[in-house]
């Protein structure tokens, strides 16, 4: 048999199904399910993602053997529905839409009214009584047809409505009569006859031909391309084409359009949500040019059809079970479903909708673990607004994606994208009339998104929703003055650079900076972790350095702390004059004296830590960077310095030329540091041993884990893990109380996870570093990536930055070389489970988790706000599921 290239749906059958996504994109895939399963879709095909990739093999050709499937599926879907294409009575129009595996809104192209001609819009006016519609329907395919497949100006049919309504002097499209439209056709076809420098095709099918190729070329296109890179989509064949029988939301009063989620997809809240506008053809309600109603009006306006709605709803949730994201039409009167999908959600309502799910049947609990996405529990990690503050909200908009975001106003994408490029640190917030696809990438880079049209349907709402960015939509009273770079609000202007707030929770828009609190981890939310935990094998522990951030931590579930970090703990106004007067000193004695003041600060640090953590291991590590970082550069500094300590301002001169160095990354620091001053290293040591005695005379228990970094040679810490045991036993022995404690080592330099089996003998843990042993197996500093990481990434040299997803391939190579070694030997040697973890950013990241879950860790740390992160991403490692909706 020969391969099957076309798949007709409609009519209450179909070829093919709803788990066909790869080949028949998301949305063929769901418009053929719909129809099996008796939901009214109009009758259509869909073309392959594997025509697709054919397609660009044979350099931008339509494989001959898909063109009789095409034809045969046409005719199919002229018999359903009951109109011929090309008819010049009743003509049967196509749209035809681009539908890829994975959800990509508005990225690709869409062309509508296909098979309208000279003769046709004719038939079309005749049979039905609306001539005004059937013009209107074809001066919008010249335009779509012209600008999407043809590479004609969108902007010079614009130009050409403009000029008319102009000379009609009108203000809304709306007003322009059906003799205004046939001159509009005529207008268009010469804008399309100049650039094209051809007539606009009669013949339908040339039509259908030109408008499929385009839809191919368009996966291809700089939208789609960016679009893929932002939401990191690999390893798809191509776009499948949808071909669908067109019916009209705009044919009169009693016809319409509308999108809806069947749950809400800000909160989750069990409601159905959406818009809808009476007279109006699909598109008008996503572009956010009119702001459309909400869908619960629809019931007075056309009761059957709500009525109709709601059990579709339902019944889709029941076969789908999961909330979907619907589009729907209805034509003078009839309603029809035009596509269903699983929803974007925010991270709240995707938490919330996969609980109540359990609640009521429709999924099990290790399902609605692996549906919600790791990463986008951020969005119930975002900051809210400080309860305390005073907030004056000077208008109001719809609530489009929740959290709270303070940003300094830019106005267009392009500006965000050439701010941010400037100033890499400041938020900005993105304020527009309306978003569309071209802004993606000047939206990411926004702390939150205003716009002053759209509805909860709109382009910047989905989007930001799908990024867990703080949005709001349709603000009404705010007016943008683009050119002039001002805004007002309800009559209170701003300019671009001003500070501007919202609460994508309310709705609320606020003129100056509020400040925003972080949240806390309750109800579903909560509910969610319970069910994960009980799937994960890693155990989740955090980076922290004081007690505060070690009790957040505690908070979202962290079981210990994986790193803590002691350089801070130097830098307190009250310590670091003890500090430089350590690393001015110019002899033993005068360095220990020093020391010794600063004792006692880090004693009381790891108090604080250890009781926050309440008998959960706390791994501290030892001083790791260099020196010079704890010594003034510039003069005036150098002078006070001198001041403070009673030296001469040359003596500090030369001791910061001394450290100075051309690499610090791979120069005096980690280890090095203790074996050169061993007294740095038996201070922390004492502090450690003697804050661990303090909090278990309390009666608390702890676990110290004593951490030497940037070990790369057995001998370093031979020599400093005997020091430190002596240092222990002097403690213990002096305070009479024994605590148990352990040493262990960083693995974060490729030498030392070759010689992992060495470095087990005298390490009773590991925790990889992987942010140097990223650092020093690519050899990219880390601090010095930005001026090719970029590049290195459009050009897909690496697929991700290795920096925040573990290279695999490489560093993951060298993590699994050290585990295996190092477990070998430490069990050979000593009869003991080496204990692994990782301690690098990688440690929240989903990807990685699930690296470090498969090469058999014991845990993962990660800094506090992603701990919970951390913990989802554990379950579903476990559950060996990493595939989720989004
Ligand atoms: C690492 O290198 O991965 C690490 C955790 O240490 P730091 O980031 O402090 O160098
Ligand atoms: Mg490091």
């Amino acid at each position: 048999m020969s391969t099957k290239h076309v798949y007709f749906f409609g009519g209450g059958t179909a070829d093919g199904d709803g788990k066909m996504k790869e080949l028949l994109g998301g949305k063929g895939a769901n418009l053929a399910e719909m129809s099996k399963i008796g939901i009214p879709v109009p009758p259509g095909f869909t073309i392959t993602t594997e025509v697709c990739a054919a397609y660009y093999e044979q350099g931008k050709k339509i494989p001959e053997a898909a063109i009789p499937q095409i034809d045969e599926c046409l005719k199919k879907v002229e018999a359903t529905f009951g109109k011929k294409f090309g008819d010049t009575s009743d003509p049967l129009l196509v749209s035809v839409r681009s539908g890829a595996a994975l959800s990509m809104p508005g990225m690709m192209n869409t062309i509508l009214n296909l098979g309208l001609n000279d003769a046709s819009v004719e038939g079309l006016a005749k049979k039905t009584g609306n001539p005004r519609f059937a013009y209107d329907s074809y001066r919008r395919l010249i335009d779509m047809f012209g600008s999407t497949a043809m590479g004609c100006e969108h902007e010079a049919f614009e130009h050409e409505i403009h000029t008319l309504k102009h000379e009609k002097k009108v203000q809304l499209d709306t007003d322009l009569s059906a003799d205004d439209l046939k001159e509009l056709v005529k207008r268009y076809k010469a804008v399309y006859k100049k650039h094209v420098k051809d007539d606009f095709p009669q013949d339908p099918k040339k039509q259908l031909m030109l408008a499929i190729n385009a839809v191919f070329n368009s996966w291809n296109g700089k939208k789609a391309i960016e679009y893929r890179r932002i939401e990191r989509i690999t390893g798809l064949k191509g776009t499948a084409v949808n071909v669908q029988a067109m019916v009209f939301g705009n044919m009169g009063n009693s016809s319409g359009t509308g999108v809806a989620f069947t749950r809400d997809p800000n909160t989750g809240e069990n409601v159905f949500y959406g818009d809808y506008l009476i007279n109006a053809q699909g598109e008008d309600v996503v572009a956010g040019i009119r702001t459309p109603e909400p869908i619960a009006k629809l019931e007075s306006e056309m009761p059957k059809v709500y009525k109709q709605l709601m059990d579709i709803r339902e019944k889709l949730e029941r076969h789908y079970k999961e909330m979907q994201d619907i589009e729907f039409t209805v034509q003078d009167g009839t309603l029809y479903m035009l596509q269903t999908r699983s929803g974007k959600r925010t991270g709240t309502a995707a938490v919330r909708i996969a609980v109540e799910m359990v609640k009521e049947k429709l999924i099990d609990e290790t399902t609605a673990v692996k549906r919600v996405a790791p990463d986008s529990l951020n969005h119930l990690l975002l900051p809210q607004l400080d309860p305390k503050a005073k907030v004056k909200p000077v208008a109001q908009g719809i609530a489009a994606s929740p959290g709270a975001a303070s940003g300094m106003i830019v106005l267009s994408a392009e500006a965000a994208v050439e701010h941010v490029a400037k100033h890499p640190n400041d938020p900005i917030m993105l304020v527009r009339k309306e978003t569309s696809p071209e802004d993606v990438a000047g939206m990411h880079l926004a702390k939150g998104i205003l716009t002053s049209t759209g509805g909860k349907a709109s382009h910047a709402a989905v989007v930001a929703r799908g990024w867990g960015k703080p949005c709001v939509v349709g603000c009404e009273a705010m007016k943008i003055d683009e050119a002039k770079g001002t805004i007002t609000i309800a009559g209170i202007a701003a300019k671009a650079g001003d500070f501007l707030t919202i609460n994508g929770t309310t709705g609320d828009v606020m003129i100056g900076k509020v400040p925003t609190v972080a949240p806390t981890m309750t109800g579903d939310f909560a509910t969610l972790m319970t069910w994960a935990d009980k799937s994960r094998k890693l155990k989740i522990r955090t980076n922290a350095d004081t007690p505060a951030d070690a009790a957040k931590a505690r908070e979202f579930g962290a079981e210990g702390i994986g790193l803590c970090r002691t350089e801070h703990m130097f830098f307190g106004e009250d310590r670091i004059t003890a500090m430089r007067e350590m690393i001015l000193a110019e002899s033993v004695e005068a360095r220990a004296k020093a020391l010794a003041k600063l004792l006692p600060f880090q004693k009381a640090d790891f108090v604080g830590i250890f009781e926050a953590m309440d008998g959960f291991p706390v791994t501290i590590r030892l001083l790791d960077p260099p020196l010079h970082e704890f010594l003034p550069h510039d003069g005036k500094g150098q002078e006070e310095v001198a001041a403070s300590l009673g030296l001469s301002v040359a003596k500090v001169k030369e001791r910061v030329e001394e450290l100075h160095e051309f690499n610090p990354m791979m120069g005096f620091r980690g280890c090095r540091l203790p074996v050169v001053f061993p007294e740095i290293g038996d201070m922390q040591v004492q502090a450690i041993i003697e804050a661990a005695i303090e909090v278990k005379k309390k009666g608390k228990s702890v676990l110290p884990e004593i951490m030497i970094p940037l070990v790369g040679m057995i001998e370093e810490l031979t020599l400093l893990k005997k020091r430190a045991i002596t240092v222990a036993r002097d403690c213990m022995k002096k305070a009479g109380v024994e605590v148990e404690y352990q040493i262990g080592t960083m693995i974060e330099l490729p030498r030392a996870a070759l010689t992992a089996d060495q470095i087990a003998e005298e390490a009773e843990f590991f925790s990889f570093g992987t942010n140097d042993l990223t650092q020093m197996t690519f050899g990219f500093s880390r601090d010095d990536i930005k001026g090719f990481m970029p590049t290195y990434l459009k050009e897909k040299i690496l697929p991700v930055d290795p920096f925040q997803s573990i290279d695999v391939n490489g560093v993951g190579q060298l993590i699994d070389i050290g585990i295996q070694k190092g477990r070998a030997s430490r069990k050979a040697k000593h009869n003991q489970h080496l204990k692994v973890g990782i301690c690098g950013e990688h440690g929240g990241d989903p990807d990685s988790v699930v690296f470090c879950h498969k090469v058999g860790m014991d845990y993962v740390s990660c800094s506090p706000f992603r701990v919970p992160i951390a913990r989802l991403a554990a379950a579903q490692a476990a559950l060996g599921e990493t595939k989720r909706d989004k």
